[in-house]
């Protein structure tokens, strides 16, 4: 009768270590699936706010013929203008948002789309208020790539309206290529951008980057 208790209750220290050597295992497993999930999550809801933008532009351009200003400072308020440097609405204040315009006049029905979930997550209060989508308004009304002035037409295919943008908060606001990473991806290296023929693509970023600075691609 001992003999058969001790037997039923038995595990060797071995047997305890490999169990929980597996279970740490599957666990890693779990996280790394999840955070993927999460990821394509965040990519997908970044690019319905994009979508969602598009067609408060087109709304607002038919009843007011023309597109919305960029606001020009991040916070709260509307601010249609220039950007001031360091303190703009996108990219950690280097670049014009999406105008807030557009949920005061009900195109957008909520402020949440102003801004890609990611940075909701990674940033809150007057930081976030830096990671606004960016607004290309230079392209949407008289055309315009990253740098020089274009035409639409000829170039609708390369010409960005608003794009998920993202610059370092430790970098200045004129970053260099490298300091510049993107949200989306599977290695976190491309953006959400939206098209002026309205389609959303995950871009390339830094190739983007490069072109619009003349920098050659290393
Ligand atoms: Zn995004």
């Amino acid at each position: 009768m001992k003999h058969s208790t001790h037997r039923l209750t038995g595990f060797t220290l071995l047997e305890l270590l490999i169990a929980a050597a597996i279970v740490a295992l599957l666990c890693a497993i779990a996280l790394v699936n999840f955070q993927h999930a999460k990821g394509r999550a965040n990519q997908a809801r970044c690019a319905a706010n994009l979508k969602a933008i598009a067609y408060a532009l087109y709304a607002y351009k038919l009843d007011l013929n023309r597109y919305p200003l960029a606001d020009g400072t991040a916070g709260l308020g509307e601010s249609m203008g220039q950007t001031s440097p360091g303190n703009g609405p996108a990219a950690n204040g280097s670049w014009d948002g999406v105008p807030r315009v557009l949920v005061r006049l009900g195109y957008l029905g909520s402020e949440q789309y102003l801004f890609c979930p990611t940075f909701r997550e990674r940033f809150k209060g007057d930081r976030l208020q830096r990671f606004r989508y960016a607004y290309n308004n230079s392209a949407a009304d008289t055309g315009g790539t990253i740098g020089a002035p274009n035409d639409v037409d000829r170039d609708a295919h390369d010409i960005w309206l608003a794009r998920c943008l993202w610059v370092p908060p430790e970098s200045s606001f004129t970053p260099q290529a490298n300091d510049v990473t993107y949200p989306h991806g599977e290695d976190h290296d491309r953006e959400n951008v939206l098209m002026s023929n309205s389609r959303v693509e995950l871009r390339d970023g830094r190739q983007d980057f490069r072109k619009a600075f003349g920098i050659s691609a290393n």
